[in-house]
Parts: structure tokens; C-alpha cells; sequence
């Protein structure tokens, strides 16, 4: 892709030990808007593996000070930071809308989410503490305390990038550890917000480190450097799997990965609930949310009825940048992920299954600058075609027919994944079954496959996760945490 260069842009550095400073690598890529690639966001570090070693040295060193300062103390910074991205939330989500794309309304109630994030760790991490146990000696307390870990590195992706971070970097603080936090390359500026709302809320130098750069460049040391005690990372599975090979085994991982995600519509479904549910879950964010429905199972009584409505509401969708009123589909987050969505059209296309609706690549007049398509919808889609195995991450809606609740059951559960499911029905006894038999981290009944409470647990069974922690809510501050058991006998 080749850049032109109209305006002045601005250039945004990394922040080593409380500096902002150049990449002693003395390189810079730069960051476009998707919907119009001649709109360059801003230049940035081209990182290198010395950015990285400067910024775990600097965080191993202010661990110690950081560990022994008052949960209150650090509290009050998250807290300050939330305020900081709450005032600035307009000029933010602009921000975020030109870098990936989403609507600027979505991206302002992702600004407004990050900021309750620090807000709700804030809370909740001062009293995130151990127990004490009974025992039989009556001059012995024996009890549990939980203690930071040390550096960690917290590696996040593109399509919620200023959510995750702080669904990460929050917990991270608050439990008393340092980081070291590298964004995707498609979305540094959102988190060149982050880190500067922290930095004004007087996160002391060294606390908290960023660094921006291609993994390629930056990758290796944020994963096996010894002083990095934990890796918090949210993105593809082979990513992921890449990751977890290379840590120590003394260094604690949690991996949030890709997903392929069904809704499965009964016989009984209010079916306009059901398309509405499939639009909202498989269209919003462009297709791109780790949980965002990929497969329809849908019961052969009501197939025909459920895929008109599907259409009629499909089409009524606008497809546009992300400051047009009324847009529901923006672009593609970059260029690697339209071709991946176009192959994967094509593959449907070769194995046998209907392309019923969209699936074009929009280029000409208001698209021609951007990375558009229509979204698209398949019916005739066996279990074993690639766009039913594989994920896609981007509007693309597989519908497979079925006879029964048990045949449902068994192609919903046939994928490597497991991150999020859900059904529409109207069936107590069905709603109850299907908690019960799918395997995902999450499972929904009459509501979209996608979406997350702040404080609820999430994370993914089989290839979605690693099967340790899960991320978010009360227990999301237990991967930041060891435990350390105490007898005392007085
Ligand atoms: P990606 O795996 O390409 O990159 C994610 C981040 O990891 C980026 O910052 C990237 O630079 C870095 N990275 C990649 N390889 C690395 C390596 N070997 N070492 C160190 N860092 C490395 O993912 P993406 O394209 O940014 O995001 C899309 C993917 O993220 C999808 O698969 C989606 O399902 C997944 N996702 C999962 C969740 C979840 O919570 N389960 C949430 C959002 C997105």
C-alpha cells in the first residue's frame, strides 16, 4: 500500500521510565484511516528490541516502590485517568473512528467502557485479597495473601484497543505489577491516549512503559525476557499459540484468542428477534469482534422465514465511513483483513455453499479509498466448509440447516473454538439444555453473541483461551496475583 502524504502530521513516541522519547531505532511507520487511506492518523516508533529491553529494565526497576505504595495511592490514579479519558471522550473516539474505523458513536462508548474499567478495578482491587483458614492448632493463624508478580507485558490487537488495554493494564496496576504495554501497529494512537491519561494522573516513572512497533521487531523480549513475570495478550490464535511456546515456564500467560461463534435459532424463536440478534452480532464492528456470531444453526421449520428477514434486515444496513450518520458498517480495520474476508467469500464460494447476499468489494466513489464490502450471507453451508471451521473476522455469516436440538448442539461444538454462543428460543427447557451442552466461555440466551459486562468473568474454552485465567471482573485480578500462604503460631 503506498501512502501519500497531504497534511502535516503529527509524530508520537514511546514512554520508557516517565520520558516520551524516539525508538533508538530511528524508524517510524505510519498509521492510516481505513476508510480513506490517504488520511494518515500519525507517524510512530518502528520499535526495536532495545525499546523493549529499556522499557522491562525501567519496569523491573520501579517495581519494588510500586508493589509497597498504597492501594489507595494507586487508585486514585486509575481513577484520575478514567476522568482524564471521560473529558477527552469526544476527541478520542474521532481518534479511534479515523484509526479503525468503527463509528464514532461506537468508539465513544469504548473510551466511556475503558474509563469505568479503571474506575471498577480502582474498587474492587482494594479489597482483592486472600483468606484465612481454620485449623486445629488454636495458637496458629494461617492465612493467604496475594502479592504482584513483577513486570508484565500486555500485548493487545486492533479491534477494541483502548478497551482491552485497559481491561488489562488496570488490573495489572492496582494488584501493585508494572508494564509494559505494546499496542497493534493499526491502532496506536488510542493507546497513546491511555498511557498519557495515566501518565497525567502521575503514574510514577518506569510504572508503566509503552512501546510501539511491528511484533516481528518488538515481539521476542515482551515474551522471554526473564525479568517479564506474566503476558497478558488478546489475539489470533496462532499469534497466541506462537506466544505461549516461546514464555518460560516460570512466566504466567493468558491468551484471549479467535472465536467462531454460533447462534443457534429453534423452532419456537421470535425469528425477527433471531435476524436482529444475527445483524447486531455479526455485523457490528464490520464482523470484527472476537465474539461476533460467524455460524447460524437454524432449525429447517424456519429457515425460509428467518433468512428473508435476515436480508430485509441485512439491506436495510449503511455502509460508510465512520462519521457518516447512520452508518452501521464501517471498513475493514486494514488491508489484510479485506483480502482475508474476500478469500474467505471465494472459499464459500468453492465449497459448495450459496452466497445469497452481499460479499462484494465496495472500491469505486465514497469506497474507493477504503477497505469496504458488503456484508455477506451464505445459506447451503455444510459443517466441514472452511467458512463454517475457520475464523474470518469480518461480516461474513455462515447459515447452516438442521433438523434437531441434538444436531445443533453437535456442529455448534465441532470447531476448534469456544469463546461465545447463543440461542433464541423461547423454550425454558431448551435455554437450559443448551447453557449446559455448548462449550464456550460464554453462553447467551436471547441476546447477541457479542458483548461483555465490565464485571463479569470472560474468556474462551479449547483454541478461544488459555485454560488458566479468565479476564474481566472481580476474578480478572487473579492472573495479576500470587498466591503466598502464612502460618503464623503466636
Ligand atoms: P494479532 O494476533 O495479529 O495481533 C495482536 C497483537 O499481538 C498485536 O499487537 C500484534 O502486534 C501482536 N503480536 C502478534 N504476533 C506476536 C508475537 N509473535 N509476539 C508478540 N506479539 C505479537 O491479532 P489482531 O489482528 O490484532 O486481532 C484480531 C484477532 O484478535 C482475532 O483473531 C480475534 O478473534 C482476536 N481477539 C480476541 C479477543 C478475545 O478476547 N478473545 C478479543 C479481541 C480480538
Amino acid at each position: 500500500m503506498i501512502v501519500l502524504i497531504t497534511t502535516k502530521v503529527e509524530t508520537f513516541n514511546n514512554y520508557i521510565n516517565g520520558e516520551w522519547q524516539e525508538s533508538v531505532s530511528q524508524k517510524k511507520f505510519y498509521s492510516v484511516n481505513p476508510a480513506n487511506t490517504e488520511d494518515v492518523v500519525g507517524v510512530f516508533q518502528a520499535s526495536n528490541q532495545t525499546d523493549v529491553k529499556l522499557a522491562i529494565e525501567a519496569a523491573n526497576e520501579a517495581f519494588p516502590e510500586w508493589a509497597k505504595t498504597a492501594p489507595s495511592k494507586r487508585a486514585a490514579i486509575l481513577n484520575k485517568a478514567a476522568s482524564i479519558l471521560e473529558e477527552n471522550a469526544a476527541q478520542y473516539a474521532e481518534e479511534l473512528s479515523r484509526e479503525e474505523g468503527k463509528h464514532v458513536s461506537d468508539a465513544k462508548n469504548e473510551v466511556l467502557r475503558s474509563a469505568q474499567t479503571l474506575r471498577y478495578y480502582a474498587v474492587e482491587g482494594q479489597s482483592f485479597t486472600g483468606e484465612t483458614f481454620p485449623n486445629d492448632d488454636p495458637n496458629m493463624k494461617v492465612s493467604t495473601e496475594r502479592e504482584p508478580l513483577g513486570v508484565v507485558s500486555v500485548i493487545t490487537p486492533w479491534n477494541f484497543p483502548i478497551s482491552i488495554a485497559a481491561r488489562k493494564i488496570a488490573p495489572a496496576l492496582i494488584t501493585g505489577n508494572t508494564v509494559v504495554f505494546k499496542p497493534s501497529s493499526d491502532t496506536p494512537l488510542i493507546a497513546v491516549r491511555l498511557v498519557e491519561a495515566l501518565q497525567q494522573a502521575g503514574i510514577p516513572k518506569g510504572v508503566l512503559n509503552f512501546v510501539t512497533g511491528r511484533a516481528s521487531d518488538v515481539g521476542d523480549p515482551l515474551v522471554t525476557h526473564p525479568a517479564v513475570k506474566a503476558v497478558t495478550f488478546t489475539g489470533s490464535t496462532a499469534a497466541g499459540e506462537d506466544i505461549h511456546r516461546k514464555t518460560p515456564f516460570t512466566t504466567r500467560t493468558q491468551m484471549e484468542l479467535g472465536g467462531k461463534n454460533p447462534l443457534v435459532v429453534m423452532d419456537d424463536a421470535d425469528l425477527d428477534l433471531a435476524a436482529t440478534l444475527t445483524v447486531n452480532g455479526g455485523f457490528s464492528l464490520t464482523g470484527q469482534a472476537c465474539t461476533g456470531t460467524s455460524r447460524v444453526i437454524v432449525m429447517k421449520e424456519v429457515k425460509e422465514a428467518y433468512v428473508q428477514k435476515l436480508i430485509e434486515k441485512t439491506s436495510a444496513l449503511k455502509i460508510g465511513n465512520g462519521f457518516e450518520e447512520g452508518v452501521k458498517i464501517g471498513p475493514l480495520a486494514n488491508e489484510k483483513q479485506l483480502k482475508n474476508v474476500l478469500k474467505y467469500i471465494e472459499f464459500g464460494k468453492e465449497d459448495g455453499a450459496e452466497l445469497i447476499y452481499g460479499g462484494e468489494h465496495l472500491s469505486a466513489g465514497a469506497y474507493e479509498k477504503g477497505f469496504f464490502v458488503t456484508p455477506a450471507i451464505f445459506t447451503n453451508v455444510k459443517p466441514d466448509h472452511r467458512i463454517a471451521q475457520e475464523e474470518i473476522f469480518g461480516p461474513v455469516i455462515a447459515v447452516i440447516e438442521v433438523d434437531t436440538y441434538e444436531e445443533a448442539i453437535a456442529i455448534a461444538n465441532d470447531v476448534d473454538y469456544g469463546l461465545s454462543a447463543s440461542i433464541v428460543t423461547n423454550n425454558l427447557k431448551t435455554a437450559n439444555r443448551f447453557t449446559k451442552d455448548i462449550q464456550a466461555g460464554t453462553v447467551k440466551v436471547n441476546r447477541t453473541t457479542t458483548g461483555n459486562l465490565i464485571n463479569a468473568p470472560f474468556g474462551g474454552m479449547k483454541q478461544s483461551s488459555t485454560a488458566t485465567f479468565r479476564e474481566s471482573g472481580r476474578v480478572g485480578l487473579e492472573f495479576f496475583t500470587q498466591v503466598k500462604t502464612v502460618y503464623i503460631g503466636y
